[in-house]
């Protein structure tokens, strides 16, 4: 999955491409084959997937133009996958997870051949879409509440598979798995200048580990040192290594306002209460504010409001993790880290962004 040439496929109307990847128009809430007859998206509206059921997931519809389901369902597998895919996300509100067996028997296929076949043909596990699905159905919830706008909205922002990532345990680097202050671990930083001031970003090769904004790169350093005392720093070069590269592209997008979803993997090391409530952080949307009881509540912890004040105050990743989206009941602005003045600025420019982003679609 190459965007640049399932760009070019797009632009072409590549009927050679078809079935290879579907695109998704986040404006109109509906995904497409390459060759789809319709008048051309806007470049930055569009969104490439690999399997129809990824765009399903992320809430896009099949275009009743260019039917981009046919193209993939020539193959009587194929259909009976999908069918099973229907299934799966009917019946992943609630109760206990579909088992392997459960859905073998449902579709008539030893539990062998359905991993094996469901792999091929959707990309995930069958286990992994099941989570996928319950995901999607458990955030559904959440959002109840929400116009169809803002459904339309959210639904159109995830990346293309990203929704699988989100599910294993992206912010999920266990305890365990750090040594006290960070010991045998290398961290690689940068610091940016940034539209909320100085940044530094520091990342160990699994992901994010601070995201911090200061006066100075002194006061940073000293900051990322405080934080990670045995682990040894070194500072980032360019030209960055790849991966280091893409995160630090996806903050600053993020950052102009030009990529409202922002899902890059964190490596902190947290109770089980600071990550539920980073965690459900993150899901709430961009240009978006709740209050830090309305978030106790939603995490089914009603009384814990001043925990997950201190929870949002502990946070070592600014942004990736958006603890300004969280403020007081009554409408002020509640505490931030890095100062009231930027959380200020930050709500704004994001409901700013997404103002923009929405009447100019
Ligand atoms: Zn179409």
């Amino acid at each position: 999955m190459n965007d640049e040439r399932c760009w070019e496929a797009v632009v072409n109307k590549d009927k050679g491409q078809d079935g290879q990847f579907v695109f998704g128009v986040i404006t109109t809430g509906v995904y497409c084959r390459p060759s789809c007859p319709s008048r051309r998206p806007l470049r930055k509206n569009v969104r490439f997937y690999k399997f129809p059921a990824e765009a399903e997931l992320d809430g896009l519809h099949p275009c009743r133009r260019c039917r981009p389901l046919v193209a993939v369902e020539v193959d009587p597998m194929s259909a009976r996958i999908r069918s099973l895919c229907n299934y799966i996300c009917r019946n992943s509100d609630g109760g206990d997870p579909l088992t392997l067996g459960q859905l073998s028997r449902h579709v008539g296929l030893s539990p062998f051949h359905l991993q094996r076949s469901f792999k091929a043909i959707v990309g995930v596990t069958p286990r992994q879409y099941v989570e996928a699905c319950r995901l999607k159905a458990f955030k559904g919830q959440l959002r109840s509440r929400k116009s169809i706008t803002e459904a339309i909205y959210e639904a159109g922002f995830g990346s293309s598979s990203r929704v699988y990532g989100r599910i294993d345990t992206r912010m999920g680097m266990t305890p365990t798995q750090y040594r006290a202050g960070g010991k045998d671990i290398s961290i690689s930083y940068v610091s940016v200048e940034s539209p909320v001031g100085l940044m530094m970003v520091g990342a160990t090769n699994r992901g994010l580990c601070f995201v911090q904004f200061g006066e100075s790169q002194h006061e940073l350093l000293e900051m990322l040192r405080k934080e990670y005392p045995a682990a040894t720093l070194e500072r980032m070069r360019q030209p960055y290594a790849e991966q280091f590269r893409l995160w630090m592209e996806a903050l600053s997008r993020h950052l102009r306002g030009d990529q409202p979803r922002l899902d890059l993997p964190i490596d902190v090391r947290a109770t089980a209460f600071q990550f539920k409530v980073w965690k459900y952080l993150q899901s709430i949307p961009y240009g978006e504010v709740q209050s830090y009881t309305e978030v106790a509540r939603t995490i089914g912890r009603p009384a814990a409001a001043r925990a997950v004040a201190r929870a949002c105050a502990s946070n070592r990743v600014a942004i990736v993790i958006p603890c300004h989206r969280v403020i007081r009941g009554n409408g002020e602005l509640g505490g931030y880290r890095w100062g009231l003045e930027r959380k200020r600025v930050l709500i704004d420019r994001e409901r700013a962004a997404r103002a923009g982003t929405l009447s100019s679609s």
